[in-house]
Formats: C-alpha cells, sequence, structure tokens
C-alpha cells in the first residue's frame, strides 16, 4: 500500500503495545501509527519508519500508551446500579438485587441509563461489549439507539425469560414477548450502523426458561444469522435446579444441545462445572465462552478450568458480568483471572495461572476472535480496524516513576495490577474518536 499517496490520514506518535498472539505481546516505545479515512490502520511502527510527517498529528509522548480497544464479552446494562452488593451467591442474589432493577427498567430509565452507561465503557477503555438488557422491549430499542449514538460496537438483546420472571405476564404471554420483541428487535438493528451493532438472542439460563422457548430462541438465532447468548454451570446451586427441571438431558450443556442452542455464534458465560462430555460438545459445535473471573469471585461461584477448554479448542474472552462482576474495568477482571487461577495453584487438580499476555489477549484480540473478528479487530497491525484506546500511565508507579521505560512485561504487569490509576486519554472506533480527555 502506498502510504503516501492516500489523503485523510490521521497519525499519532507514541508507545503501543498490542497482542500478536496468545503469548506474545509487542510494544514500541517511540512509535507511530497511521490510519486513513476508511478506519483501518495503514502503519504501525517505530517513529523512525514512519511513512510521512504530514499525517502524525498529534505527539503523545511521553506518558501516553496506545493499545487495541478492550472487548468486553459479557455484561448486563439494566444491572450497573447494582453493582458490589456482596454476601450472596447467584440465585438468592438475582432476587433480592437483580430482578427488581432489571424489572425497574423502563423506557424513561432506559433513556437515562443507557447513554451514561455507553460513557462508562469508554472510561474503562472498552471499545466492544456484549450486552444483556432487560425483558423490555421498548428499554432495549432505546438501548440500541443509544448504542448507534455511542459509536461503539455493541452486541446486544433483550433478556429472554418465561419462569420466575419479574414480568406480570402469564408464562405463555412471557415467551410470545421475549420470541416476538427479539425478533422486532433483531431485524431493526442486528448489523446496523454499517455492523458495529449486532443482535444476540438471550435466553436467560436454563432455570428461567421453558424448552419451548429455548427451541424458539435457537430457531430465531439461525434464521437470522444473530447471536445467541445465556449463562451456563456458574453455580452449583443452579446446576441441582436445572438437573431437577430438565431429567431427560444428560448435563446442563445437553439442555442448550437439545434445545438447539449451540454453534459457532454461541456465547456461554461462566462454564465452571463442565464435565469431559459438555466440553467435547461444545468444542464439536463452534460454541465460544465468556469466563468472568471478578463475577465468579464475587458471587462465591467458582473457578473456571481454563486450560480443560484449551484442551479441546474451546475459545472464551473476558466478561465483567456486571453486576455479578462489581467494575467494568477490563485490569480488574484481568487481574481477578490471574488471582483466582493462582488461588487453585496449590491443589494439584488444577491447572497453571494464565499469564499476563494470555489475560490481554483475551481481553482484546481474544474477545474480537469470540465474535467471529479476529482478522479485523482486536490488535494494533496494518490493515486491522482503528478500534483503539490511549491509555495516561502517569502514576502507574511508585512515586511517578515512568512507566513506559520499562520492559514490556513490566509494563503489562503494572497495568493489570494498578491500570486503574491509568485514564483513558481518547478511544477510537473504526478510526472514529468517541471519547477524549485531551484539550486542544
Ligand atoms: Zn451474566
Amino acid at each position: 500500500m502506498n502510504v503516501a499517496s492516500q489523503k485523510n490520514l490521521t497519525g499519532l506518535r507514541c508507545a503501543w503495545m498490542t497482542s500478536v498472539s496468545e503469548e506474545e505481546v509487542l510494544f514500541v516505545k517511540d512509535g507511530a501509527v497511521v490510519w486513513d479515512e476508511t478506519g483501518h490502520f495503514v502503519f504501525v511502527g517505530e517513529w523512525g519508519h514512519r511513512p510521512l510527517d504530514e499525517a502524525i498529528a498529534w505527539d503523545h509522548r511521553p506518558e501516553s500508551l496506545l493499545l487495541p480497544g478492550f472487548a468486553d464479552v459479557h455484561a448486563h446494562l439494566p444491572q450497573y446500579p447494582v453493582v458490589a452488593r456482596a454476601g450472596h451467591e447467584l440465585l438468592p442474589w438475582l432476587n433480592r438485587f437483580v430482578f427488581p432493577a432489571e424489572k425497574a427498567f423502563s423506557l424513561s430509565r432506559a433513556r437515562i441509563h443507557a447513554p451514561r452507561f455507553y460513557q462508562e465503557l469508554k472510561r474503562n477503555g472498552i471499545t466492544t461489549s456484549v450486552l444483556f438488557s432487560s425483558i423490555h422491549e421498548d428499554s432495549t430499542h432505546e438501548c440500541f439507539v443509544h448504542a448507534e449514538d455511542s459509536g461503539l460496537r455493541i452486541v446486544l438483546g433483550q433478556m429472554m425469560m418465561d419462569r420466575l420472571s419479574y414480568s406480570a405476564l402469564s408464562p405463555a404471554r412471557c415467551l410470545a414477548a421475549a420470541i416476538e420483541g427479539s425478533e422486532r428487535l433483531c431485524a431493526r438493528w442486528h448489523g446496523a450502523a454499517d455492523g458495529r451493532l449486532r443482535y444476540a438472542v438471550s435466553p436467560r439460563f436454563a432455570v428461567a426458561c421453558s424448552m419451548e422457548l429455548m427451541e424458539k430462541a435457537a430457531v430465531l438465532a439461525r434464521q437470522t444469522g444473530a447471536f445467541i447468548q445465556t449463562h451456563l454451570s456458574e453455580n452449583r446451586e443452579e446446576l441441582r435446579v436445572v438437573a431437577e427441571l430438565f431429567p431427560g438431558a444428560p448435563d446442563y450443556t445437553g439442555v442448550y444441545e437439545q434445545a438447539g442452542l449451540l454453534g459457532e455464534r454461541t456465547l456461554m458465560g461462566h462454564a465452571i462445572y463442565l464435565n469431559a462430555r459438555e466440553r467435547s460438545v461444545l468444542a464439536a459445535s463452534g460454541s465460544k465462552v465468556a469466563h468472568c473471573p471478578s463475577s465468579n469471585l464475587f458471587l462465591q461461584s467458582g473457578v473456571m478450568d481454563w486450560a480443560a477448554l484449551d484442551a479441546v479448542g474451546i475459545r472464551w474472552g473476558l466478561g465483567n458480568d456486571v453486576a455479578g462482576g462489581p467494575e467494568l474495568s477490563p485490569w480488574e477482571v484481568m487481574k481477578a483471572a490471574f488471582y483466582a487461577h493462582a488461588s487453585r495453584v496449590a491443589d494439584k487438580e488444577r491447572p497453571a495461572v494464565p499469564s499476563l499476555a494470555r489475560l490481554f489477549h483475551a481481553a482484546t484480540a481474544g474477545g474480537a476472535a469470540v465474535l467471529g473478528n479476529e482478522a479485523t479487530v482486536g490488535k494494533l497491525a496494518p490493515d486491522y480496524v482503528v478500534d483503539a484506546v490511549l491509555w495516561n500511565t502517569t502514576g502507574t508507579l511508585p512515586y511517578d516513576e515512568p512507566l513506559l521505560e520499562r520492559a514490556a512485561d513490566e509494563i503489562l504487569s503494572t497495568l493489570v495490577f494498578r491500570g486503574s490509576q491509568a485514564k483513558v486519554e481518547q478511544l477510537w472506533v473504526q478510526g472514529k474518536s468517541c471519547h477524549s480527555r485531551i484539550t486542544a
């Protein structure tokens, strides 16, 4: 590509870091990046190798670090107001905090909360987010309207449940409202904003869904090409209830298998207590997993066996699972993953701790891969889409030592364990700035 011949280029001089593979991170201290008007990188490299000076509009040395935008693959938008309510396991916590919060997620509340939530995502460096809404079609539509305005890459779906629902409707009418609402929302929003918005058919979990609802959800996803998202095997009491509700299924995954919900575009939250049969069925179907370590610690659910998923080739990304997880921050999610797995090392049955490079990959390129975007999103590299975030690293090391003077592995480690002190300066999706703290 002849960069010099291109018009309307944008460029930065800054340090940058990206995943290049699951175990490898590339860091350049004095770097430059340039992208074109289509929002794709045309140059990512050393300052000394920059293609031309005219495009480099900004110089962000010495404390700013450009990273790929984070891809968070599991969270609940209406639950954000009830984050950090600790001391309960999953099922009582849902009843006490979550169902009331979702029930209250009316159209007028969605109109106020959705834009503020997307702003919070940006403040946390998240450019891609996979979200559940509430059971309300109008509120979910409103969340899509503001997702379009936000500029972010959003996958979203109306929560489906026809059992234990907080709706005043009968189970049969809950089922009809879930299917018909999802059909209309999917028709309106799946692939909207040039593909930046996509729909996820979203049965809550087997505890809250009849087999008929799950089967109809699977048909809708197949007919439309939408994603499917749900929760799988998060908590031992949940497992007991599912076994009681679906005695004909071989295990929890078997319920979703019978409903036709497994497949390449299916994303399972948690997947903690899987047996070998379940892992092999998930792998064969191409289903993906959202690993939510901060939520799993917070709700005392357990620790997902990432190495067992790796062993059979199941792809996984990271999710903050707000409000199961107390914070949106991808740094906090990576830190929780490290601590959760580190705490199991004494148990000889358990695998080793994932490297920080692996966790960084899962939080960026791995999350994009879970959504089928591995060839275009999640890395700083030529021809990749410019979903990127510029962090000010001042104050992350004690006594204001300059972080970017350190080696790449020390920089990544510092950010994982002290990242809350780094600040998002600017965030781009598809090359368009959609958040900036920088004043000209
Ligand atoms: Zn969840």
